[in-house]
Formats: structure tokens, sequence, C-alpha cells
């Protein structure tokens, strides 16, 4: 049997990133820079007040106190948007508002709350420093200063930024386009009649909500029975629409196990078995004449959505421009005893709580259903705990490594 880790590089020498396209700046969240992005601004890109207030030269200002406040008449009125403010002389003021351009001759703003408000004359009950409440240009980005780096990943921050520099578009990583299609003669679309020895078809749904969450365009087929030329016929079909190809179903030793049987004669797929439990049978390689990646995954749900988080997000990341990373780990203490096959690395449905003030460490439960087709602990989860392959067991109270499952 082959290793995790083997597993996952043999998966990533399949697909390599792609070439960067350029998206509307609506299109492009949740996908990655594919270059920096300089701005062709300054932030801000004129000096403007931070405060409702008045535009006023500091120095008139120097003896102002409750006692004995300064007057000044108010000789114009500047909003935001206001493309040319008159110049303000010693002596006089503007009345302004947040956002609004500095009038030339004018250092300080003194807030409205200093004031008694006025607006032909102000009265102002305390001195202001020169430069107070006033935002300078550039202060926050420099024109030809890079705002976000090669790389990143477009979030509300991101898109934030880029809008506020003026970009319409940016040169991102194609979201990759996902193809999830299961076989499985028992199969019948959710919201159908069950008929006898018939399942509600689950992994095609939960598959590609997870690589939507994962950044990525995604079409579900649903499903083909387990009829060898369906099997083809269909994923043939599907090609088009594909970067890359994730099946559940048909991997195993069974008599009808279609998908190994149709693919081992076609492409370059090749079917293994890895050291580890959910998950055991996987394949990948390439099929059809662009090449296309498939993964092929088992069909227990809970194999499949392992199977996920190990193997396929690597893909996907790889594809979107992101580094290929494992799910984040860390060490927690286990709240119950339990066991492993020897040999195998046991990825357990776990529920991780947060550390305490008492306890640093955090706690981990794994779930009482373990069951590759037990399906109900699975929205519970928020993480997997790995018990290593040469463990059969581990005792309550054991640190163990846990790997936290993606919340959006
Ligand atoms: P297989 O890998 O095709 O032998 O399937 C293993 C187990 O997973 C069987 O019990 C199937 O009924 C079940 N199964 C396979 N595909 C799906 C699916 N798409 N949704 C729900 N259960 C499935
Ligand atoms: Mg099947």
């Amino acid at each position: 049997m082959k290793s995790v880790e083997q597993h996952i590089s043999d998966l990533l020498g399949l697909v390599a990133v792609p070439e960067p396209t350029e998206l509307d700046l609506l299109r492009a969240h949740g996908t990655v820079l594919a270059e920096p992005v300089v701005s062709p601004v300054s932030l801000p890109g004129f000096d403007n007040s931070s405060m409702d207030g008045y535009a006023v030269h500091a120095a008139d200002l120097a003896d102002a106190s409750a006692a004995h406040p300064v007057r000044l008449p108010v000789v114009a009125d500047i909003p935001a948007g206001d493309a040319s403010p008159t110049a303000i002389r010693p002596g006089l003021c503007a009345r302004i508002m947040t956002g609004a351009p500095m009038p030339e001759g004018a250092d300080a703003v003194v807030p409205v709350e200093w004031t008694d408000g006025g607006t032909v004359e102000v009265s102002v009950d305390r001195p202001a420093r020169p430069g107070s409440f006033v935002r300078r240009r550039g202060e926050d980005v420099h024109e030809g200063a890079t705002v976000l780096g090669a790389g990143v990943r477009v979030g509300a921050g991101e898109m934030g930024v880029l809008a506020a520099v003026g970009r319409r578009s940016v040169p991102v990583r194609p979201r990759p386009r996902v193809v999830v299609l299961s076989t499985g003669e028992e199969l019948v679309e959710p919201g159908r009649p069950l008929g006898p020895g018939q399942i509600y078809e689950s992994n095609s749904h939960m598959l590609a909500a997870a690589a939507r969450d994962e950044g990525c365009e995604v079409y579900r087929h649903g499903f083909v029975g387990d009829d060898p030329a369906a099997v083809w016929d269909t994923l043939e079909g599907l090609l088009v629409r594909a970067d890359v190809v994730v099946t559940t179903g048909g991997v195993s030793m069974g008599a009808y196990d279609v998908v190994k049987e149709v693919l081992s004669t076609k492409g370059t797929v090749e079917f293994t078995q890895v050291a580890m439990q959910p998950g055991k049978p996987q394949g990948f390689g390439t099929i059809g004449p662009d090449a296309t990646p498939i993964l092929t995954l088992p069909g227990n749900p809970v194999s499949a959505f392992v199977s996920f988080h190990l193997f396929v997000r690597p893909v996907l990341r790889r594809l979107r421009g992101l580094p290929p990373t494992p799910l984040p780990s860390v060490r927690a203490r286990l709240a119950t005893e339990v066991d492993s096959p020897e040999g195998r690395r046991s990825y357990l449905r776990a529920v991780l709580s947060e550390p305490t003030a008492q306890d640093p460490v955090p706690t981990v439960a794994p779930a009482v259903r373990q069951g590759s087709h037990q399906l109900s602990a699975l929205a519970d989860a928020n993480a997997l705990l790995v018990v290593p392959e040469e463990a059969v067991a581990l005792a309550a109270g054991d640190l163990a490594e846990v790997l936290v499952l993606p919340r959006y």
C-alpha cells in the first residue's frame, strides 16, 4: 500500500498552475492574483478632512480656550466632492465635511464638537495643532506602490483595496472548473421516491459544495449507473467542461466496480490502495484528448469526504495558484480512547474544542459512529483526528494530531 504523502505527491504531478486571465473586479472574488497589483494613484488622492468641522489656520486658534473662545468668520462651505474649494486666508475659516478637499491655506480641521456650529461665524473653544484631522495625500498608499502581492486570494479586504485604487480588472488564475460525477446503479436523486435497494445520491452534492467552498466553478453532473459504456460516454461528454474530473464509487474490488473497469483500459488512470482508513481505494490519471486530470474517489460517503480533504483539495489549490498545503494541523488531547487498523492511518471525524484558560491544549472528541457509510457525524465534525499507521489504539488523554476542517 502507498502512503498518503506519496499519493498526494503523485496527484500534484498531474496538474500545473494555469496561465493567468484578466477578470473583471466583480468576478475576481475568491480567485488568486497572478501578478502583484501596483497602485496607479495615491490614497488619499488629495489632502482632505477626517471630520465634519471647520478648516482653519491653526495659528489663529493658538489662544483659544473655554473661557476665551476665538471667533472666526465662516467664508465657505465645502462638501465632500467639492471640485475646487475656495482658498482660506488667515483669520477666516470654512465649514468642511468628512472627506472634502482641504482648501488652500488652511492647515488644520477643528471638529464641529469643539465649536458652537455657527454658519456665518463660528466660536472655537480650544487650540488646534497644524495637521490635526487632516488626512494627507499618499499617507495610506503612494502612487506606484505594490498594494497586493502575487498569490494573494482576493477576499473582501482585497476587493476593497482593488476598487479603492481604481482597478476595474485584475490578472488572476482562472477558477478551476471541476466536474463531479457519481456512479452507482442504486442511486436516486434527492426529492424523488426511493425503490427497494435504492439510496439517495449524496456524494456529488457534498463534493460539489466542497469544491465550490475551495473557490472552484463546479459542474455537478449527478450520477450514472454501473453500465461501463454509459460511464465512459458520460465522462467523455463532460471533458469539455472540466479542468479536473472527480468521480465517486466503483473503484474497489467488487464485481460491478465500473469506474475501475472502464478507466483501466482508457487513458493513464492508475488504481491503487492508500494506507489509510477510510479511503483506501483511490485512482488517478488523465483521460481524453487534452489529458484531463481525473481523481476517482471511493463511493462510501465518508471515504469520499475524507478523500476530498486529503487529496482533491491540494490539487484544486495548485490549480487556483495557491500552495497545495494540507489542512492545518494542531495537537489536541483525546477525550476518549480510539482504535485503528495496523498499517493504515485513520482519519476519524471529530469535534475539536477550543482551548480553555485552565487547559491551553484543545480537546478532541471522536464521533461515536465512525463507519465509512455513516454520514451523520459529518455535519458536526470540525476536524479529522489522525491515528498513525503504527498505532492500533490511542488512550484517553493522549496527545494526537488533528486536522482542522475548513469552515465557510
Ligand atoms: P462503491 O465504492 O461504488 O462500491 O460504493 C460504496 C458504498 O458507497 C456503497 O454502499 C454505495 O451505495 C455507496 N455510495 C456510492 N456512491 C454513492 C453516492 N454517490 N451517494 C451515496 N452513497 C454512495
Ligand atoms: Mg458502486
